[in-house]
């Protein structure tokens, strides 16, 4: 009896499939590893890593398993049960298809699957290293498979190198488990990082194993979508748009039970959340298409994350009229007042500033000796942190000599001015409040405006806000953050990924203004946070202050230190569309040209900008 199930794909099938690398680091394993279990047909799947995936990825599942000979077929290339001819391409149902995973992994690690079958009494050991089967079996097990990879690149160092740090690959291991476990709700899922459980997810809806794997608080963040014309069919959440976060690493696009990651689709979904979102921010959603498979190409790039429609202008339409739907539905865009501005997460307190007194418009019980105080204080501040740029290492060595001249001018006459107005106190009100007018103002609520001597100075208020945020997180022994404590302790209860992270990096965020406590599994005390931030919003920030951490982690190879404060600084800076008092405009152009690479926001972008008077007459002089 031929009991083998796996074919090995003739060369005209196994060449129409996009060839490529497939295991590019221990995640790639896991992806695979996972999606075969899934194609077994298990209930149960679990997923065991160690040191990020580098010593050990094991996948245990209790899915068909396999029979003698196709536990030693299985590693050969071209090898699978799931596809037989070229036909077959067009309507695949199962997660792989090219039948190329388990021989890629096999030739690259130290590899040892234990299988049997449902039916059958024992199962079959095959240890196979470097792609040569060291040892093939019968052996006791449970129904199903386990797979176990070791040391994966044990024979080829040069690549073992290339692996990032443990927290960056096992970012990456997380993120496939969850793609994964979020298209199989159905399924129960087990994580376990080195012996420690991180997930345990019981089988259940879809929106039940999205607030398991995101975190309770996504409980109430959740709008429902569901959408349906002939052929193609749309399901899902959304997230509500005041939980939109930066980047999109939190958006869901699933066909056909495949994570996908398609552009041109997921912006259908930005669009329906158009005017509802914060400049900057992106929406979290989670969505599936079911659409004919005849009518997709899933045949494109290797690890099969990029995919090709027929008809996208159809999908596109039908996914931006069904979010749009979904958001209205929830009249999450009725309650929103767009007339207004965002309400935003914290509230900007430069150190040591006073809350400014309703001054020139208030007539009635104005007082004019609190508004004249308040002003002598900042303006003394002024002066002394002029003298203290003019003295401060980064201003002497900044080698842009015109530039340099340019702000000494504009420093100069702002505090020239400051001083001849300060005799003349008893007149506080509405001149005085011109004369300031006149030397530094804000335009399109982001741009801070200078005038100088010999030019204007463009200041870009968030950039800027950032620079300076930045330098006081990052600089070694900051003893002097500000903080304020919460008025109770504030209990929050994060998503295992988030908990895991804020773990990470607990220690030296107590030293940046939080005071956080870990009581155990995903809940943290939360007794102080940063002056600036909001205590209603304090959950909100941090989850995006962790992801943003996480997301530079992959990117940079910057330590943990500058990876938070650029996280913290991105946070709370002062965001464009935020209207800015004097004071606060004063203290942003005083700190940033005080402080070190004040050219440049540590997020790259440009935080000043100088119009010359020469570049000005230029461009009136004749032709
Ligand atoms: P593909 O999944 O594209 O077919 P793979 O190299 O991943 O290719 O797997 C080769 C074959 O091994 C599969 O087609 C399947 O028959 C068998 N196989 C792999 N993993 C499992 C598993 N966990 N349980 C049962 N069979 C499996
Ligand atoms: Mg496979």
């Amino acid at each position: 009896m031929n009991t083998s199930i796996i074919n090995i794909l003739p060369d005209f099938v196994a060449n129409q499939i996009a060839a490529g690398e497939v295991v590019n680091r221990p995640a790639s394993a896991v992806k695979e590893l996972l999606e075969n279990a899934v194609d077994a047909g298990a209930d149960k799947i679990e997923l065991h890593i160690e040191d990020a995936g580098k010593t050990l990825v094991q996948v245990v599942d209790n899915g068909c398993g396999m029979k003698p000979e196709d536990a030693r077929k299985c590693f050969l290339a071209h090898a699978t049960s799931k596809l037989a001819t070229a036909d077959d391409l067009l309507s695949l149902t199962t997660m792989g298809f090219r039948g190329e995973a388990l021989a890629s992994i096999a030739a690259v690690a130290q590899v040892e699957l234990q299988t049997r079958p449902q039916e059958d009494e024992t199962g079959t050991l095959v240890v196979i290293e470097g792609g040569k089967i060291l040892q093939e079996k019968p052996c006791a097990c449970a129904p199903g498979t386990s797979i176990k990879v070791k040391n994966i690149y044990f024979n080829t160092p040069a690549r073992r190198q290339f692996l990032k740090s443990d927290d960056v690959e096992y970012r990456y291991v997380e993120e496939e488990f969850n793609r994964v476990a979020l298209v199989h709700p159905d399924i129960r899922f087990e994580l376990y990082r080195n012996g420690r459980k991180i997930y345990f997810l019981e089988a259940g809806n879809f929106k039940k194993r999205i607030v398991a794997l995101m975190g309770k608080s996504f409980d109430s963040r959740l709008v429902k979508v569901a959408e349906k014309i002939p052929d193609v069919e749309v399901t899902g959440y959304l997230c509500s748009p005041d939980y939109a976060v930066k980047g999109r690493g939190k958006q869901f696009l699933f066909v056909n039970r495949r994570f996908v990651k398609h552009p041109y689709l997921a912006n259908a979904v930005e669009k329906a959340y158009q005017d509802l979102l914060p400049e900057g921010k992106n929406p979290v959603f989670f969505l599936h298409l079911s659409v004919d498979p005849h009518s997709i190409d899933v045949n494109i790039h290797p690890t099969k994350t990029e995919i090709r429609f027929k008809d996208e202008h159809l999908l596109y339409g039908l996914l931006l009229s069904a979010c749009k739907h979904a958001l209205g539905v929830s009249q999450i865009r009725d309650t929103l007042d767009f007339g207004s501005e965002q309400a935003l997460p914290y509230q900007y307190k430069p150190q040591g500033y006073v809350p400014q007194a309703p001054s020139v418009k208030l007539q009635p019980g104005y007082n004019p000796f609190h508004t004249v105080a308040e002003k002598k204080d900042y303006r003394t501040a002024y002066g002394e942190s002029f003298a203290r740029m003019q003295e401060s290492p980064a201003f002497r060595d900044t080698s842009d000599e015109p530039a340099k001249q340019l702000l000494l001018d504009c420093m100069e006459e702002v505090v020239a001015d400051t001083r001849n107005n300060h005799g003349d106190t008893h007149n506080a009100g509405a001149e005085e409040k011109t004369s300031d007018t006149a030397r530094i103002f804000q335009i399109f609520d982001r741009y801070i405006v200078t005038p100088l001597k010999s030019g204007l100075a463009f200041i870009d208020q968030e950039a800027a806000s950032e620079r300076i945020i930045y330098n006081d997180y990052a600089r070694p022994q900051n003893d002097n953050v500000p903080s304020q404590n919460t008025l109770f302790p504030q209990t929050v209860e994060l998503s295992s990924s988030h908990a895991q992270i804020l773990n990470d990096v607990r220690d030296k965020l107590n030293t940046l203004g939080w005071a956080v406590e870990w009581v155990g599994a995903n809940s943290f005390i939360l007794n102080a946070f940063p002056a600036g931030i909001q205590e209603g919003r304090v959950q909100e920030i941090l989850e995006n202050l962790l992801d943003d951490y996480a997301a530079n982690l992959m990117k940079t190879s910057s330590g943990m230190e500058e990876n938070l404060a650029l996280a913290m600084a991105r946070q709370m800076s002062v965001k464009a569309g935020t209207t800015l008092s004097q004071e606060e405009m004063f203290y942003i152009v005083n700190r940033l040209f005080s402080e070190t690479q004040s050219e440049i926001s540590p997020s790259g972008r440009k935080t000043l900008w100088i119009l010359s008077e020469k570049a000005l007459s230029d461009m009136f002089s004749k032709r």
